[in-house]
């Protein structure tokens, strides 16, 4: 059996759900993924995702910047550059086509907080009552 350099008490980053993870770290990496019986709210249990779901952490194909289209091409962009992008196009689709031509639509990966200032977004600075959750596709 493998033997941890260390085991790191984090929570699961894929639902509201909040579980609380072990992540078993040896040379600086992830190796398993387990859960603490005396810690909620999951006790000792982890779904799927949970579980086995952390490969992506050092997947060569994972996005680790923004991404704008130039000419066809996806290029690297800052965050600044890219949410100003966003947030002209948001500007001007609603200036064009009124407020219900745009929808949002939140993560179960988000907090309840971040899915809380989505919808205000939505209704409050878009205008529009088209706000989803991924949870209900
Ligand atoms: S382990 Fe599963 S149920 Fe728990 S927080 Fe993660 S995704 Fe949600």
């Amino acid at each position: 059996m493998i033997q941890a350099d260390t085991i790191v008490r984090s929570t699961c980053p894929y639902c509201g759900v909040g579980c609380q993870l072990d992540l078993h770290i040896r040379d600086n990496l992830i190796y398993r993924v387990g859960a603490s019986f005396d810690s909620g709210p999951n006790y000792g249990l982890l779904c799927v995702k949970g579980r086995f779901g952390h490969d992506f952490l050092w997947h060569p194909d994972r996005l680790t910047t923004p991404l704008i289209r130039r000419n066809g091409h996806l290029e690297p962009a800052s965050w600044d550059e890219a949410l100003g992008l966003v947030a002209d196009r948001l500007a001007s689709i609603r200036a064009e086509s009124g407020p219900d031509a745009i929808a949002l639509l939140c993560s179960a990966k988000c907090t309840n907080e971040e899915n809380y200032l989505m919808q205000k977004l939505a209704r409050q600075v878009i205008g529009t009552h088209n706000i989803d959750h991924c949870a209900r596709l």
